[in-house]
């Protein structure tokens, strides 16, 4: 008997390579294979007469051999086998290149199936090159098929076949309550599955997916509303804002503005209710969140806590760290950086030193979460850039205490509907205002013919002494797509163009030393230009450079445009930014459009969820919490609305899911949770 829980090891076929390979993909058990949808789908399901196309029109064909042609070697690599071919609408041409063995294989006098592209030579119907099956043995042509997202190693057709073995068994236990199910009139599990990797028409598909939207919102949607009810009552020490606290916010060298006093008003509301703190900062890129950080863990400090604030990553941390010192060390407060790249002498001196509550401010990247780092009264977690870590880690750093508060900030701007659902089980404050005497950063869309200017432009800022990044979306050069890889636009400017210049590589293959030396390099100036994949930090403040370049700037979101924007504009000089848009779609320029009109990036999300749907905003988030498998928030809002609704209703009725008839339910909640936040196998 199998169970979705099973291994795929067990299945025929499998071996302990191609298991490795299935495990790449995320694929360990049935379940997690069943529940691999596809990514896309091939339609072999329109059946046409030969005689009744378009000229390259693509379609399924039910055909009678009735004879073979010729076998012909054309020039010296390329054969041609062809066979004559009928339905009640005419004779016609099939024919095959280099495939001679064909002449033997094709039975005549017998029907078979036919897909392909059909076009007309002379009035004579030919199809080239088709898939072709035995019509009483056909198993693919005829239907709509799945095609899966695949990786190295492995086929669609090896997935196909896997999927096949399993996905009659009707291996899932339904879970959803039978009232929705009513309610909504919602497709079973088990043939939701079945229609998802082989929808026997649109329709179903259709309500095949309306299940699986909906079962993964719902889920997601319980999964919120129940952490948010544990959180709820979970106490934390009591902190007061008190003088010295005020005192440090009126010596800073600038005055807060309105966003950041009201954050910082929510902030201290929390952290003195004797409740645990659960909120997320949100700030655009600039809008001043560090200091928000600094001046709550000053707080902290004060009352004679210990705090912590997590980056993701090294360069960043150092960052914070040089920002926390000059600000804080002159009150005397104790600040250390705890890195991956500390050394061990240093590092044990530091431990020691956390858990006697000798250090009041640790700053440090993931090494924070390791299991000896001990505090001895920590009150208070803030994690930068929320949007690179899982859920996982932020609760992980929670673990070392039972009574600190927890802040997260992100420069993700997300619209606030959208925030409360992805952050539904945080409380939210945000910054909407900017420092004043920003120079705004202007921004251009260009095309090909201006690319050579672009580049002068940029070889006058660096002789004035100023510094650029060029942003390239892929990191070695793909067959698929013709984009400007960072390695090839490297080569091609060190050797051109920028031959004069010192020039700086940086991509996600390379090693974290590597990527800290040349940011380092960068960041003391000693780099001119640093060509990079999107892997350049997040956050990272290098004042000097004054001007972005994105390649294929079509390829990103603009979310994610306006976060690489938001590289340059950090210091007293006029910045740029320049998108290469090398597409010519109208759709592709109404969002450089975008881009260029404002550097406001709660206007640009909103915007770009009209014109692209949210699938964009979340891909920024990487790492970040949920990867929906099938959801998409751009279309499927509805469905989230009575999703959220009827979740809500249950968590009302039993908010710890602790009824008979919710057993079900909670164990595919738990599943579902474990799944998105990465802590299964
Ligand atoms: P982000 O929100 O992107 O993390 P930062 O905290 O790095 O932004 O702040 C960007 C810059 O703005 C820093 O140099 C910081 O000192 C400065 N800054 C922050 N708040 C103010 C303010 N109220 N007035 C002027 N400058 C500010
Ligand atoms: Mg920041």
């Amino acid at each position: 008997m199998t169970s979705i829980m099973d291994s795929l090891q067990y299945l025929k076929g499998v071996g302990p390579k191609r298991y490795e390979r299935l495990k790449s993909l995320g694929l360990y058990t049935v379940r997690d294979l069943l529940e691999y949808y596809p990514r896309s789908y091939d339609d072999q399901s329109n059946f046409k007469k030969l005689y009744n196309c378009v000229e390259n029109e693509k379609a399924s064909f039910d055909v009678l051999v009735t004879g073979v042609g010729e076998n012909r070697r054309v020039r010296k690599n390329l054969s041609i086998t062809s066979f004559y071919i009928e339905d009640d609408s005419g004779r016609g041409i099939m024919s095959f290149f280099n495939m001679p063995y064909l002449k033997d294989k094709i039975i005549l006098d017998r029907r078979y199936l036919l897909n392909g592209k059909i076009s007309y030579f002379h009035g004579q119907a030919q199809v080239s090159n088709p898939k072709i099956e035995l019509k009483e043995k056909s198993s693919e042509i005829g239907n709509i098929m799945p095609i899966y997202a695949l990786k190295k190693g492995i086929t669609n057709n090896d997935i196909l076949k896997l999927v096949k073995q399993v996905i009659n068994l009707d291996l899932f236990e339904e879970f959803l309550p039978e009232e929705i199910i009513k309610k909504y009139k919602l497709m079973s599990k088990n043939e939701a599955i079945r229609e998802i990797h082989f929808p026997t028409n649109r329709r179903n598909y259709l309500l095949a997916r309306n299940r699986l939207v909906f079962e993964e919102l719902f889920l997601f949607q319980l999964n919120i509303f129940q952490i948010k009810n544990i959180d709820k009552d979970l106490k934390a020490f009591s902190m007061n804002a008190n003088k010295k606290v005020y005192d440090f916010i009126n010596s800073l060298p600038f005055k807060l503005t309105k966003g950041q006093n009201g954050a910082l008003e929510e902030i201290f509301s929390d952290m003195q209710s004797g409740k645990r703190m659960n909120r997320l900062l949100q700030g655009d890129v600039g809008s001043g969140k560090t200091i928000i950080a600094i001046i709550s863990m000053y707080l902290a400090y004060t009352n004679g806590y210990q705090s912590t604030i997590m980056a993701p990553t090294e360069i960043l941390a150092k960052q914070h760290y040089e920002s926390f010192i000059n600000l804080l060390q002159p009150l005397g407060v104790n600040v250390e950086l705890l890195v991956g790249s500390t050394t061990k002498k240093n590092k044990e001196r530091i431990l020691e030193d956390i858990q006697k509550g000798k250090i009041d401010i640790v700053i440090g990247t993931h090494a924070l979460l390791e299991e000896n780092v001990r505090f001895k009264k920590l009150g208070l977690n803030i994690t930068d850039e929320q949007h690179r870590f899982g859920v996982r880690q932020r609760e992980n750093l929670n673990t070392k205490s039972n009574y600190a508060h927890t802040l997260v900030m992100t420069a993700t701007p997300i619209p606030r509907t959208l925030a409360l659902i992805i952050y539904g089980d945080l409380s939210i404050s945000t910054i909407n205002t900017m420092p004043p005497n920003r120079k705004e950063i202007s921004t251009i869309a260009i095309n090909t013919s201006m690319i050579e200017r672009a580049l002068n432009f940029i070889n006058d800022e660096i002789e004035k002494g100023r510094q650029a990044y060029i942003i390239c979306p892929l990191i070695e050069e793909s067959e698929v797509f013709d984009l400007n890889s960072a390695i090839k636009v490297y080569e091609d400017l060190t050797q051109n163009k920028f031959r004069d210049k010192k020039v700086g590589l940086l991509h996600g293959k390379m090693s974290a030393n590597e990527k800290n030396e040349i940011m380092e390099l960068f960041s003391k100036g000693k780099i001119d230009i640093i060509v990079s994949t999107t892997v350049i930090e997040v956050g990272v403040n290098v004042p000097n450079a004054s001007v972005i370049l994105i390649y294929n700037a079509e390829r990103f979101g603009l979310a994610q445009l306006h976060q690489l924007r938001g590289r340059v504009g950090r210091g007293e000089h006029q910045s740029y930014c320049i998108l290469y848009n090398e597409s010519k779609s109208e759709i592709s320029w109404q969002r450089m459009k975008v881009m260029t009109e404002s550097t406001d990036g709660f206007y640009i999300a909103n915007k770009d969820m009209e014109l692209r749907g949210s699938g964009d905003i979340f891909g920024t988030r990487q790492s970040g919490d949920v990867n929906f498998k099938i959801a998409d928030l751009s279309r499927d809002m509805n469905i989230l609305k009575y999703a959220q609704f009827e979740a809500k209703n249950i968590i009302d009725k039993d908010n710890k899911l602790q009824n008979d008839e919710n057993k079900n339910l909670k164990d595919a909640m738990i599943y579902f949770y474990k799944v998105n936040y990465k802590i299964l196998n």
